[in-house]
């Protein structure tokens, strides 16, 4: 059997071993001591009363208070507590990308470790995706935020993204979600991207939906985020938006624009070297012969602009596993 072969039928026997799981439960974890005993407790009566195979991965997100502590005593209990420590604070994209990695459930639900989300909404969610979605997306109905500086923003925000995106959505912030393993497993995320993975998941041709679900007012510690988050989604928005036309072709973005540049400049060029050597009339101080110089300038431009971007896709392809986080230490890691 040729070496890919072999590699390949590995492959199989591992995703098979690993679908025995049914469900991975992801939770990005920062400053939460205050929540993480009610947290564990909830989760696990709730996913209990599932009667399914689960697993539930805390990330531990560079944590200074006893965040690691108690999961590490919930970990000795409890085999199907995993947790991921990381060396400093890498954000919430990079808690879930590192939960991504290790999951070994078909199913993957994320959800926040501060119990606004209730994780008795669970069940609810995984029947919809058996329902045959791919992605099914809690929407905090009545979310119990404030308005002026949370809700709205949030409105704005999930309106500009379902527009940019063609992905219909009322809450794209809600990190209570449920995916099908291979949509997450088959995504890079970096930035704040997380809230995007619908919009990005789209790429591959999933079935998204979503579903109202509860919400309650942080009752432990306080919201790592402010006004300020905006701006970086409106700035990652604008990259998705990017990433989901045209990544894999800026040749012909930046190719087509140039082309038509460098045609019609070129024309202009014609048009002055006819008036120049057949009606002979001084061009030199013709604004045109500027705007023709530019537009073929600008169109070359433009095509080596295409020709780096299709250099740069190619290293982007290739430098997938470049991990965006560094691990401190795992407890009850799976081989
Ligand atoms: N979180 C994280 N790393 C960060 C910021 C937040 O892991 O750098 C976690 C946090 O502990 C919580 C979840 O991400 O479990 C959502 O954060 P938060 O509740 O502050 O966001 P909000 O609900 O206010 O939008
Ligand atoms: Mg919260």
């Amino acid at each position: 059997m040729p070496a890919y072969a072999l590699a390949a039928s590995e492959a199989h026997a591992v995703s098979t071993a690993e679908s025995a799981l049914y469900l991975s439960i992801v939770v990005p974890i920062y400053n939460e001591e205050e929540s993480i005993p009610h947290l564990y407790e909830r989760l696990t009566a709730a996913l209990e009363a599932l009667g399914r195979s689960y697993e539930i991965i805390c990330v531990d997100d560079g944590s200074r208070d006893r965040s690691f502590a108690l999961l590490q005593e919930l970990a000795v209990a409890d085999g199907r507590l995993r947790v991921v420590r990381f060396r400093r604070n890498f954000g919430q994209t990079a808690g879930f990308a590192a939960g991504f990695d290790r999951a070994c459930g078909e199913w993957v639900v994320t959800i926040d470790a501060d119990l606004q989300n209730d994780p008795n909404d669970i069940p609810a969610l995984l029947d919809k995706a058996e329902q045959g979605f791919d992605v099914v997306s809690g929407w905090r109905a009545r979310r119990q935020d404030t308005f002026l500086n949370r809700r709205l923003p949030s409105i704005i925000a999930n309106r500009m993204i379902s527009w940019a995106t063609g992905v219909h959505l009322h809450d794209y912030g809600c990190s209570l979600k449920v995916y099908r393993a291979t949509v997450v497993k088959n995504i890079d995320l970096y930035g704040e991207l997380h809230r995007f993975i619908p919009a990005i998941a789209s790429w591959q041709g999933v079935a998204v939906t979503e579903l109202p679900v509860n919400h309650a007012a942080r009752k432990y510690g306080k919201s790592k985020y402010g006004l300020s988050r905006t701006t970086r989604v409106l700035l990652d928005l604008i990259t998705v938006r990017f990433l989901l036309s045209y990544s894999t072709r800026p040749m012909q973005v930046f190719g087509a624009v140039g082309l038509l540049s460098a045609f019609v400049g070129s024309l202009l060029l014609l048009y002055l070297a006819y008036v120049r050597l057949i009606l002979i009339q001084d061009i030199g101080s013709r604004p045109l012969l500027m705007v023709a110089v530019l537009m073929v300038l600008i169109g070359v431009q433009f095509l080596g602009m295409g020709l780096l971007g299709e250099l740069i896709i190619r290293v982007y392809y290739e430098g997938r596993n470049r991990p965006i986080y560094v691990v401190r230490e795992e407890l009850n890691p799976k081989p």
